[in-house]
């Protein structure tokens, strides 16, 4: 249930998170599809994401650390899990014991997973193995192995054997979301002579590199798996018409309204002036609630049905909209940003404004005092 007069909160329309998912496996038809739920799922609760995009079509989950996708395990998640990125003190042992398979870049990380496989193995007196993804840097410097080192890395598995087992190898793009940027070519090719390397030294991996915009607009580098995670979220990082739908609403009410005279100023700084009479609604959600202070004078919300600009300065626990004549009830639904099917501004537009991507706005809202509700047929 939502709150009838929320002070913040985040809705979450599973219902789109299985459209969107079920869109994105359908565009990459002879591969299987891992939602990317990293980061509590964006900011949208991963386990609530996680059984979403599983009935949409998910047969993989994909977690930045270890911890994410333990809890997943750990709450009855079944699907193959894949986790990418820890720091060095991680215990692979755990992981590897709940099944949850787990990223190699290099010789030091393969000895870690090899040493957690051990000591799974030994305390439950079974042979864990650990499923492993060896990682090639095909060209965004970030983590996976570099190309110079790959020939040294593929054989050291063997010899890691039967502790790890490799089944997949794959990369990560740098510009999959500008279309036809010379990189992606580039890193395609690279990513083949990692794949000819590792056939040639008798493994069979299965091949991933596709994020979401790659999965949009790459076929050719769908391989085996995608890992959508943005687009789950019905956030479109390339300029397609793919019917993405977003899930995530943030909301607030109005708690107070009052008319205030002409040359009255608003908030802190008294940045704005009021030009006539005019009502103004106070709505208790600011900076500490995830609305960015530097969007004050230039934001609007969708209050009572309509749109209306924030005025004077966004403060820490509050701000202001300017209703000019109107007298909106008090507890109307403010609607900071949505799907934007109704007139509402959406995280694009924020983001826009912000100079940033919409990924960081949902990411943000994920704090102690935003409410999260979760809708679940398309109501
Ligand atoms: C975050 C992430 C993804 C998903 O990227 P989107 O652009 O959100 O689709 C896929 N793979 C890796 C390794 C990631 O870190």
């Amino acid at each position: 249930m939502t709150a009838s007069f929320p002070r913040a909160e985040v809705v979450i329309d599973l219902s789109a998170i299985r459209h969107n998912v079920a869109l994105l496996a359908s565009r990459a038809p002879g591969a299987q599809t891992m939602a990317v739920v990293k980061a509590d799922g964006y900011g949208h609760g991963a386990l609530e994401v996680a059984r979403a995009a599983i009935e949409g079509g998910a047969t993989w989950l994909g977690t930045c650390s270890l911890g994410e996708a333990l809890a997943l395990r750990r709450a009855g998640i079944g699907a193959r899990l894949f986790s990418w990125l820890d720091t060095p003190e991680a215990d692979f042992a755990p992981a590897v014991a709940e099944d949850i398979d787990v990223a190699v870049s290099s010789l030091d990380e393969l000895a870690r997973v090899a040493d957690g496989a051990r000591r799974a193995s030994d305390f439950s007196g079974l042979n864990v193995i650990a499923r492993v993804h060896l990682k090639i840097d095909t060209g965004l410097s970030r983590n996976g192995c570099p190309p110079a080192e790959w020939p040294a890395l593929v054989p050291a598995t063997s010899a890691a054997k039967p502790l790890i087992e490799v089944v997949a190898i794959w990369s990560h793009l740098a510009c999959a979301d500008e279309l036809g940027h010379p990189s992606i070519d580039v890193q395609a090719k690279r990513f083949d002579e990692a794949y000819d390397i590792a056939r040639a030294a008798g493994l069979d991996p299965m091949r991933h590199i596709a994020n979401s915009a790659a999965v949009l607009t790459r076929a050719d580098l769908h391989f085996d798996l995608v890992r959508p995670g943005i687009a789950i979220y019905g956030l479109n990082p390339v300029p397609t018409a793919d019917d993405l739908r977003p899930a995530m609403t943030f909301k607030s009410s109005v708690v107070l309204t009052k008319r205030i005279p002409a040359g009255e100023s608003v908030s802190y700084g008294h940045s704005w002036t009021a030009e006539r009479d005019t009502t103004l609604a106070l709505v208790p959600v600011g900076y500490a609630d995830g609305v960015p202070r530097s969007l004050s004078g230039r934001m609007d919300v969708l209050l009572a049905g309509k749109r209306r600009p924030v005025v004077g300065r966004v403060c820490m626990d509050q701000l202001i909209v300017d209703c000019g004549d109107d007298e909106p009830p008090i507890g109307s639904e403010v609607v900071l940003f949505g799907k934007g099917t109704s007139g509402e501004p959406t995280a694009r537009e924020w983001a826009d404004k912000l100079g940033t991507i919409d990924y960081e706005i949902v990411t943000s809202m994920y704090r102690p005092r935003i409410h999260r509700t979760y809708l679940e047929a398309g109501s």
